[in-house]
């Protein structure tokens, strides 16, 4: 009986230290798209605002109760841009257990708010408020009369729009998807010495399989393991399938110049990442998963919504482990470049998966050849992107789960 009463007391105080806590708001970041100005929270639980407009001068105005705003609005960057609605931001406790948001804008304009529960990619709740110049909603006789709270609230909704993957649990190994370039039919670059890219970048997924499963709870798979043609848009659904965290693709390039040589990592570049979203907005709507969501069914300014916010941050996660894949290439090899590249390559378009692609080296300089066929060689490159792909692994996605 006493340990009932016990464990109640427990359930109780937990019941209770959970109430307590508050919502934080840990990030804030603001994004001109075409006419709208677009600002998303990241925030630890889900919060619902309230909101509404004042004129005279334009303001809009958020509710938020109990809530924490780690970052202070005042120092959060606008984008320069001429059509940036936003002058100012604040925030400031309005009454005790709310706090609120104000946002100066320059004219009159119809805000929507929408929250995003946490995916698999993202762990936090956002909270997208969408500003809109009024007169572009095509009612411009509204423009004079201010709308109630009633009406913008109603105009506002604040809809979960998607339901999240299973997350992932603790114990669930990372999966990294290696991608070893060409193969088959298709022999990739042809070196002087006639050694072919297919061949060597098998050769060295291979032993950086090897390499990273050394680690404790790290699961490597191939888009190939053998001498055989996969077709690219394969290669990313292979990565999907598998539920991948990170995706790699290994090349060796060649140049007509034979004394260019050095590394290369590249990410999905934004105008190509742009043209990706608009065909998956367009797949969408033929009950194609995106993200491993069914986003078909919801309306066509959340479904880009959604795809936007999960490329960009797939972006961000790319740009994080190219950097440090680059850093670790650097110590085996000279770089092309001191940074990460940006190129439309197909195999980097899953738009929920951070994926690079890393030309190793140049096969059409000799110097490059020989050291790409050294098995000692492929070993050390094998080592130092095992380093890179780990320390992404380690710092990003072990902290998130
Ligand atoms: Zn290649």
């Amino acid at each position: 009986m006493k340990f009932v009463r016990l464990c109640s007391f427990i359930i109780l105080f937990f019941v209770a230290a959970t109430a307590v806590a508050k919502p934080v708001v840990e990030k804030i970041r603001v994004g001109q798209h075409g006419a709208k100005t677009r600002i998303v929270l990241e925030v630890t639980q889900s919060a619902k605002p309230s909101v509404f407009t004042l004129p005279n001068p334009s303001r809009v105005v958020l509710d938020f109760s109990n809530i924490l705003f780690k970052p202070d609005l005042t120092s959060v960057l606008l984008p320069k841009n001429e059509k940036m609605l936003i002058q100012k931001m604040r925030q400031g406790v309005f009454k005790p257990g709310v706090v609120r948001m104000v946002l100066d804008v320059k004219a009159p304009v119809t805000p929507t708010v929408f929250s995003i529960p946490p995916s698999q990619q993202n762990k936090k709740y956002r909270i997208v408020i969408d500003l809109r110049p009024r007169e572009v909603l095509g009612n411009k006789k509204s423009s004079k009369k201010v709308p109630s709270v009633a009406e913008l609230t109603k105009q506002a909704p604040l809809a979960p729009v998607v339901r999240p993957k299973v997350p992932r649990r603790k114990q669930d190994p990372i999966i990294v998807m290696l991608d070893p370039g060409h193969g088959g039919v298709d022999p990739g670059a042809v070196g002087l010495k006639k050694s072919r890219e297919k061949h060597i970048v098998l050769e060295i997924a291979k032993k950086l399989k090897k390499e990273l499963e050394r680690q404790k709870n790290v699961k490597v798979y191939l888009t190939r393991d053998k001498d055989e043609y996969v077709k690219l848009s394969e290669r990313v659904k292979m990565a999907q399938r598998r539920n991948a965290d990170v995706f790699i693709s290994l090349h060796a390039d060649a140049h007509k110049v034979r004394k260019v040589r050095g590394g290369s990592v590249y990410v999905l570049s934004e105008r190509s990442s742009d043209k990706e979203a608009a065909r998956l907005a367009r797949e969408a709507n033929d009950g194609d998963l995106f993200a491993g969501l069914d986003i078909s069914k919801e309306s066509k300014e959340v479904q880009n919504i959604l795809i936007d916010l999960t490329q960009r941050e797939t972006m961000n996660r790319s740009s994080a482990l190219g950097q440090k894949v680059l850093k670790e290439l650097g110590g085996v090899t000279k770089l092309r470049k001191g940074k990460v590249l940006f190129a439309g390559f197909r195999v980097l378009k899953a738009p929920d998966i951070p994926s690079i692609l890393v030309e190793l080296a140049y096969l059409s300089n000799p110097t490059e050849e020989k050291n790409l066929k050294s098995q000692r060689y492929q070993t050390r490159l094998a080592r130092a992107l095992a380093k890179g792909v780990s320390r992404y692994i380690n710092e990003r996605v072990r902290l998130k789960n």
